[in-house]
C-alpha cells in the first residue's frame, strides 16, 4: 500500500487536535459459547474489516475475536467499550467465517462454539525463530584457529549454538566475532513451506485408476464424489493424482486431506511428501502449540498448500481451498462428540459447497449415508473393484462356534488354532482381532453375583492385568483388584469374565510359546511414536502374531500378513444402536482386508455364534451391495437416517431432582411440529458418569423439516437452569 501524497498528508499534531471522526461500531464474534456477537468501538486508525482478528475486553478479561461487521455508529446510544487492538495474524477468510456460521447453525449451537475450533491455532504465540548468523567477510583483528573454524562454518547460515558446537569453541568465541562485526544476522530462512511439485513423482495409474481420475477431473467447482474402492485398489494414488491436477491448474490452490486417526497421519505425510517432493503441513491435537500457530498462519496466508490432518483441520482458515479429501469417510472418528459437536465428513461437504471446491469421499466400506447419496445421483460414484497389481482379496470364512467351540475358558476355536499353526509353519504373519482392551471386560463375584462397577459411573470395570488394575474405560477411574468381593466380602471369589486382547495374547502364548507375539491397543501404544514402532516391527516381519484392537484395523499395509482371525465377530451386533450392523460390517471387512495385500492370498476366519445373521453372511460372501440393500430397506421402513434425521437431546446434572424437574419442563415445552417426533425423556443407558446423571430425548424428523429451527425454538421455550447442561447432538452416533 503506498502512503498518502506528502503534500496533502495532514500534520499529525493537527490531526490529533481536530474533532475526531465518530468512531465506528464493530461487531465481534468471540470464540466462547455466548448467544451472539458483541459490539465494540473501533479505536482511531485501526480501519477494521470483517475477518480481522482483534483483541477485545470481555468483563475483566481480554479475548481474541473476529470482526463480523463494521458499521457507522448510528443508533447506538450506549457507550461501547473500545477494542484493544488488532492481532498480528492474517485475517480469517470470509468463507471460513461463513463456514463457521453454517456449521454452528447445523449443530443448533452458537457460532462462538464453532469459532473456537477455527481459532484454535491462535491460542499459542507464534514460534520464535532462532536467529542465524553468517560470515560478513570482515576479518577480525585476531584470527585464532577456533575463530577461523567458526568463520569457515558460517559461510552458510547457522545458529550461534550450532557454530560453537560444530567448531568446538565456547559461545563466547562466537560472541566476540559478532562484536567484531565478522558475523552478522543471516537474512530470513527460505520459506518453511516448500511448494509441492505436482510433477515430482507421478504415479503410473492402472486403467481403472486412470478412469477414476478422469472422472474426478471432469468436476469443476463444488461436487462430491464417492471414491469407492476395495482395500489396496489405489484410492490414495488416485486422489493424490487428483490433488496434483488441482495444483497444476492453480499453483496457489490449497488441498486438505482428512484422516480419521492421528495414527494414520505419519504414513500419509510420508506418502504426500514422496509424491510431491515437499512435506505437507500436519494438523492434529498432538502438534505442539507454537507449531500449530505457525501452521494456522501458513494456511491463512496461503503458504501451506497441502494440509494432512484430523477432523479439526476442517476448521482451518484456508485462503484458497480447492480440494477436500475425506479418507476412510465411513470412520466414526470423524464425529466429534464433546465441545462443539460435528461430523467432519458431513461438514466437509458443506465446506466444499461454501468454497466451491470438489470433495472426494474415499472408502472401501462407505457409510450407508454416502452410498445412498451416490445411488440417488447426488454424489458422483467411482468404483475400483480390484486390488492393484492383481493382489487378491482374502477368502472369508465363518467359524460356527456352535459346531466347533473353543475349550472351556479359551477363546480360540480349533479351526482358528489350526490356521494359526499353518501360517506360522509357512513363516507368515497372523492378526488376531478383538475390539476389547484389557484382560477381561467384566469382573464378577462367584459368591454373590456382583458385577464390579466404578463408584461414580454406570460402567463395568475392565480388568487390566499388565497394570494390575481394574479400569473404567469411560472415566479412566482405576483401582487395584480387591482380594475380597466389595459387596459380600467373600474371599477369592472374583472371576474374570470374557476376553480382552491381553487374555487372547495369554492364550496364544500358551499355544505357541516359540512365536513372537505382541499386543496392539491404545494401552500398549499410547502415542503415535509407539504405534508407529509397533507397525514398523510388524511390517518388518518381527512379529508372528499380532493381537489387536481396531487401532490396527485401519489403513496399515503388512505385506506378509496372510491370516486374520476375528475372535468375536458378533461383538458389534450386540450394541443395538442405529449403526451397529453397519459398523460391524465395515470393521470386519476392513480387518479381513488386512490379509494378503500383495502376492500372497490371505484368509480371514470370523468366529461367530450367529453365522446365519444377514450381516455375517454378507461379510462372508463379501457382498457389500447385498448388505447395503438390506440395511437401507430397514432404515427406510423406520424413517431413520439417511431417510429421516435424528437428534439426541442430552440433559446432564449432578443434581437428580433438578434434572428430573427440567426434563419434565422440557418435555412439556416441545413444540408441535409436523413430521417430527420426540421420544423421552429416558435415563441414558449410561445414566451416571463421574457423579453426573444424564437423561436423553431422541428426536426423529422427516428429511424436509427444519430440525435445527425446531431444536432452537424448543430450547428457547424452556431454557435450562444453571445446574443442568443441555446438549443437542444432531445426527448422533452415540446412543449412550
Ligand atoms: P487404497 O488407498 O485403496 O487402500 P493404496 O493407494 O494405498 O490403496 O494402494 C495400495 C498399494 O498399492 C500401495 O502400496 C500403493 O503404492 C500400490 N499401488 C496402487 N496403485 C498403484 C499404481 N498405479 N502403481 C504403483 N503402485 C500402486
Amino acid at each position: 500500500m503506498s502512503g498518502p501524497d506528502p503534500v496533502t498528508r495532514p500534520d499529525p499534531d493537527v490531526a490529533d487536535h481536530s474533532p475526531a471522526a465518530p468512531a465506528r461500531a464493530v461487531e465481534v464474534l468471540i470464540p466462547l459459547p455466548l448467544p451472539e456477537p458483541y459490539d465494540y468501538a473501533e479505536p482511531p486508525g485501526l480501519d477494521l474489516a470483517p475477518g480481522d482478528l482483534v483483541r477485545a475486553p470481555l468483563g475483566p478479561r481480554s479475548v481474541v475475536g473476529v470482526v463480523t461487521r463494521v458499521r457507522e455508529m448510528v443508533g447506538v446510544n450506549r457507550p461501547l467499550r473500545p477494542l484493544e487492538g488488532r492481532l498480528e495474524a492474517p485475517a480469517l477468510p470470509e468463507r471460513t467465517l461463513a463456514f463457521v456460521q453454517w456449521a454452528a447453525r447445523y449443530g443448533a449451537d452458537v457460532p462462538g462454539a464453532a469459532l473456537a475450533l477455527a481459532l484454535r491455532g491462535l491460542r499459542h504465540p507464534p514460534p520464535r525463530p532462532v536467529p542465524r548468523l553468517i560470515a560478513s567477510g570482515l576479518v577480525p583483528p585476531r584470527l585464532s584457529p577456533g575463530r577461523a573454524r567458526v568463520l569457515d562454518l558460517a559461510s552458510t547460515p547457522r545458529t550461534r549454538g550450532e557454530l560453537a558446537k560444530e567448531a568446538g569453541v565456547s559461545s563466547a568465541v562466537v560472541g566476540a566475532l559478532i562484536a567484531a562485526g565478522a558475523l552478522t544476522p543471516a537474512p530470513a530462512l527460505a520459506a518453511p513451506w516448500p511448494r509441492p511439485d505436482p510433477d515430482h513423482r507421478p504415479a503410473a495409474l492402472n486403467p481403472s485408476q486412470a478412469a477414476a481420475l478422469a472422472g474426478l477431473e471432469r468436476q469443476t467447482g463444488f461436487a462430491v464424489t464417492l471414491l469407492d474402492g476395495v482395500t489396496g485398489s489405489g484410492k490414495t494414488e488416485v486422489y493424490l493424482e487428483a490433488a496434483a491436477g488441482v495444483l497444476r491448474a492453480d499453483p496457489e490452490a490449497q488441498i486438505l486431506i482428512l484422516l480419521p486417526e492421528i495414527a494414520l497421519t505419519a504414513a500419509a505425510l510420508a506418502r504426500v511428501e514422496a509424491r510431491f517432493g515437499a512435506a505437507p503441513a500436519a494438523w492434529h491435537s498432538n502438534i505442539a502449540g507454537p507449531r500449530r500457530r505457525a501452521v494456522w498462519e501458513a494456511v491463512a496466508g496461503g503458504a501451506a498448500r497441502i494440509v494432512v490432518g484430523a477432523r479439526s483441520a476442517l476448521f482451518l482458515p484456508f485462503r484458497k481451498l480447492a480440494l477436500i479429501v475425506v479418507d476412510e469417510e465411513h470412520d466414526e472418528a470423524y464425529k466429534q462428540e464433546d465441545g462443539f459437536i460435528y461430523q467432519a465428513r458431513d461438514m466437509a461437504v458443506a465446506r466444499g459447497k461454501i468454497e466451491d471446491a470438489p470433495v472426494i469421499l474415499a472408502s472401501a466400506t462407505p457409510s450407508l449415508e454416502s452410498l445412498w447419496n451416490a445411488r440417488q445421483g447426488r454424489y458422483g460414484w467411482l468404483r475400483l473393484t480390484d486390488r492393484h497389481g492383481g493382489a487378491v482379496l482374502p477368502e472369508v470364512e465363518l467359524v460356527d462356534l456352535r459346531q466347533t467351540p473353543p475349550d472351556a475358558g479359551r477363546w480360540l476355536s480349533p479351526p482358528l488354532v489350526q490356521a494359526l499353526v499353518l501360517t506360522l509353519q509357512r513363516g507368515e504373519q497372523s492378526l488376531l482381532f478383538l475390539n476389547r482392551r484389557g484382560y477381561a471386560p467384566l469382573v464378577m463375584c462367584r459368591a454373590c453375583g456382583e458385577r464390579l462397577k466404578a463408584p461414580d459411573s454406570d460402567s463395568w470395570l475392565v480388568e487390566h492385568r499388565y497394570r494390575g488394575r481394574l479400569v473404567c474405560h469411560l472415566t479412566g477411574f482405576s483401582m487395584p483388584k480387591p482380594q475380597a468381593c466389595p459387596h459380600c466380602g467373600a474371599r477369592e471369589s472374583l472371576v474374570s469374565v470374557g476376553p480382552g486382547v491381553e487374555r487372547v495374547e495369554e492364550e496364544a502364548r500358551s499355544l505357541f510359546p516359540e512365536a513372537r507375539i505382541a499386543v496392539f491397543s491404545s494401552d500398549t501404544t499410547p502415542d503415535a511414536a509407539s504405534a508407529q514402532s509397533l507397525i514398523d516391527a510388524m511390517a518388518a516381519g518381527e512379529i508372528d502374531i499380532l493381537v489387536a484392537t481396531q487401532a490396527a484395523a485401519k489403513g496399515h499395509d503388512f505385506p506378509n500378513l496372510t491370516l486374520v482371525g476375528v475372535v468375536d465377530a458378533d461383538v458389534g451386533l450386540r450394541g443395538g444402536d442405529l449403526r451397529a450392523a453397519e459398523r460391524t460390517f465395515q470393521l470386519l471387512t476392513q480387518v479381513a482386508g488386512r490379509a494378503g495385500r500383495r502376492e500372497r492370498p490371505g484368509r480371514a476366519l470370523l468366529q461367530s455364534w450367529a453365522p446365519d445373521h444377514p450381516v455375517m453372511t454378507a461379510i462372508a460372501a463379501q457382498d457389500r451391495d447385498a448388505f447395503a440393500a438390506l440395511e437401507l430397506a430397514e432404515r427406510e421402513a423406520a424413517g431413520l437416517p439417511p431417510f429421516g434425521r435424528l437428534a439426541a437431546v442430552v440433559l446432564a446434572s449432578p443434581d437428580p431432582e433438578r434434572l428430573e424437574a427440567y426434563a419434565r419442563a422440557l418435555a412439556a415445552a416441545a413444540p408441535n411440529a409436523e413430521g417430527i417426533e420426540v421420544y423421552g425423556p429416558a435415563d441414558a443407558p449410561l445414566a451416571l458418569i463421574r457423579g453426573v446423571r444424564r437423561k436423553r430425548f431422541l428426536v426423529r424428523a422427516d428429511r424436509n423439516v427444519d430440525l435445527q429451527a425446531f431444536l432452537t425454538t424448543w430450547r428457547a421455550r424452556a431454557r435450562p437452569p444453571s445446574s443442568v447442561r443441555l446438549t443437542f447432538d444432531v445426527d448422533p452416533y452415540s446412543f449412550l
